[in-house]
C-alpha cells in the first residue's frame, strides 16, 4: 500500500482519519471535500443576523457511551451539559417522545403508575395478536400496541419514507423504546452535549495540522485524474458514483430543508418539536437557540432562527441523507464493495461509503477502527 493519502470528504469521517494519519503516522494528508466547507452533515455556523448557531444539516446532538471515542474527541472541543428533549404534535396536543409514562397517560387521558402502565400495554400488544411480524406496521404495533402505533408512529414513518408502514420491510424497526417511567432524555448515553464553541471550530481543530491540506469545492470527478498512481484513496463519498453506477444507483431518502428568521424570541419553546399527522408536509421543526441557553446574547434576543424539515425523494446528484437498507440494496451495496476491494488503493469509509446510518460517535468509531487496521500494514 502506498503512503501518499487523498482523502475524498472532509466530513467527520474523513476528518478523523486525515487526523490521525498526520499525527500519529506523520504521514501528509491532502483531503478533497466538494462543498464549500469543511465537517460534512455536522456543520455549524452563526447565523449573521442573530449570531444563533445553526446545524446546516439538520439537528446534531453528540452522545456516546463509548469511551475510547469520548477521550478522542474531547481532545478538540469541550462539550456543554446539554440534555436532548423531544416533544411530537398529534392532534393539536404535545406529547413527549420517546413514549414515556407522560406521553401514555396524556395519550390514554389515565395516571397510570408504571406497573399499571406496563400490564396495560401487555394486554394492548396482545389484543393485536401478532405472533409473526410481517411488516413495519406489524413489527411496531407487536411492540407498543394499536393505539400508541397510530398516534405517534404510521403517519410519521409514512411521511419519513414516502410509503405506508404496511408496505414497509419490518427489519427497519427492531426495536421501538417505550419507558415507563416520566424519563424524557431522548438519548441514555454516559455522555452527551454539543460542542461548546460548536461544531465548526471542533472540525477546524480536528483538521488542524501541518501535515493537512484541505482543498475545497473540489469534487474527486474533478481531481482523480490528476492523482499518483500509487496514491491510496480514502473515500467517503457515494460509493455507486464513484463506480459510475455500473450496477444502478443506490436507494436514499434525501432531505429539504426551509429555513426562516422568526421575530420572537422563543419559537416553539425546545429545539426539536415533531408533528405526527399528515396534515402537516414536514416531520419537525428545529429552534437552533435551544442548543446554547448558556450563550446569553442571542438566547434572550427577540428574533429566532427555524428550519422545518421535509423528508424527500432521492435520486443522484441530491444529497443523500438515509440508506434504504432493505436487502436488495444491502446485496447491491455489497457487489460495490467487492468491486472496489477488488484495487488495493481504495479504502471506503464513512456513511456514504459504507451505505450506513452512523451516529456520529460510531462514525468516529469506524474511523478509529479503520485507522488502526491501516496503521498496523503500514508499521506492522
Ligand atoms: C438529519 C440528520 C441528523 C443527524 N443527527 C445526528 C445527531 O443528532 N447525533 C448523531 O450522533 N448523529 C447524527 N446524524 C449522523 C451524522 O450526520 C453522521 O454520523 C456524520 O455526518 C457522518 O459523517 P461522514 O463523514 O460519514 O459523512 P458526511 O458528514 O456526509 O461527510 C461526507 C463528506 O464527503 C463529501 N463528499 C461526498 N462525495 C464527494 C466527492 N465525490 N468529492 C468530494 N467530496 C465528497 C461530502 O460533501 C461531505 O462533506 C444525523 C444525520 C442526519 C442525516
Amino acid at each position: 500500500m502506498s503512503a501518499k493519502f487523498f482523502i475524498i470528504g472532509a466530513g467527520l469521517w474523513g476528518a478523523v482519519m486525515a487526523e490521525r494519519l498526520a499525527s500519529q503516522l506523520h504521514l501528509p494528508v491532502t483531503i478533497f471535500e466538494k462543498r464549500a466547507h469543511i465537517g460534512g452533515n455536522c456543520h455549524s455556523q452563526l447565523d449573521p443576523e442573530t449570531g444563533i448557531e445553526c446545524h446546516i444539516y439538520g439537528s446534531h446532538i453528540f452522545h456516546t457511551s463509548l469511551p475510547e471515542v469520548w477521550h478522542y474527541i474531547t481532545q478538540f472541543t469541550e462539550f456543554t451539559n446539554y440534555r436532548h428533549t423531544v416533544l411530537t404534535k398529534h392532534n393539536g396536543k404535545i406529547y413527549s417522545m420517546p413514549i414515556n409514562l407522560a406521553t401514555i397517560n396524556a395519550l390514554y387521558n389515565r395516571n397510570f403508575t408504571p406497573e399499571e402502565a406496563k400490564e396495560f400495554l401487555q394486554r394492548e400488544i396482545a389484543e393485536a395478536k401478532i405472533a409473526a411480524p410481517q411488516n413495519l406496521e406489524e413489527q411496531a404495533i407487536s411492540l407498543i400496541g394499536r393505539p400508541l402505533y397510530e398516534a405517534f408512529i404510521k403517519n410519521y414513518t409514512q411521511k419519513q419514507w414516502a410509503c405506508a408502514p404496511k408496505d414497509l420491510p419490518k427489519e427497519i424497526i427492531t426495536r421501538l423504546p417505550f419507558r415507563t417511567s416520566y424519563n424524557c432524555n431522548y438519548f441514555t448515553d454516559t455522555w452527551q452535549g454539543v460542542p461548546k464553541d460548536g461544531y465548526f471550530n471542533l472540525f477546524k481543530r480536528l483538521l488542524d495540522h501541518p501535515n493537512i491540506t484541505i482543498e475545497l469545492n473540489t469534487s474527486y470527478a474533478k481531481i482523480k485524474d490528476q492523482l499518483p498512481k500509487d496514491a491510496t484513496v480514502i473515500y467517503t463519498g457515494l460509493v455507486d458514483e464513484l463506480c459510475n453506477y455500473q450496477y444502478g444507483p443506490l436507494a436514499w431518502r434525501s432531505l429539504e430543508f426551509s429555513w426562516e428568521t422568526v421575530n420572537v424570541c422563543d419559537y416553539q419553546g425546545t429545539a426539536v418539536l415533531n408533528y405526527a399527522d399528515l396534515d402537516v408536509s414536514y416531520t419537525r421543526i428545529h429552534e437552533f437557540k435551544h442548543y446554547h441557553p448558556e450563550r446569553i446574547e442571542p438566547f434572550n434576543l427577540a428574533k429566532s432562527v427555524i428550519c422545518r424539515e421535509y423528508p424527500a425523494n432521492f435520486s443522484p446528484g441530491l444529497e443523500a441523507y438515509y440508506p434504504v437498507n432493505n436487502a436488495q440494496n444491502n446485496l447491491l451495496y455489497e457487489r460495490y464493495a467487492e468491486e472496489c476491494a477488488k484495487t488495493q488503493q481504495i479504502i471506503l469509509g464513512g456513511r456514504l461509503g459504507k451505505y450506513k446510518y452512523f451516529d456520529m460517535d460510531k462514525t468516529i468509531a469506524d474511523a478509529l477502527n479503520t485507522f488502526n487496521a491501516l496503521q498496523k500494514e503500514i508499521v506492522g
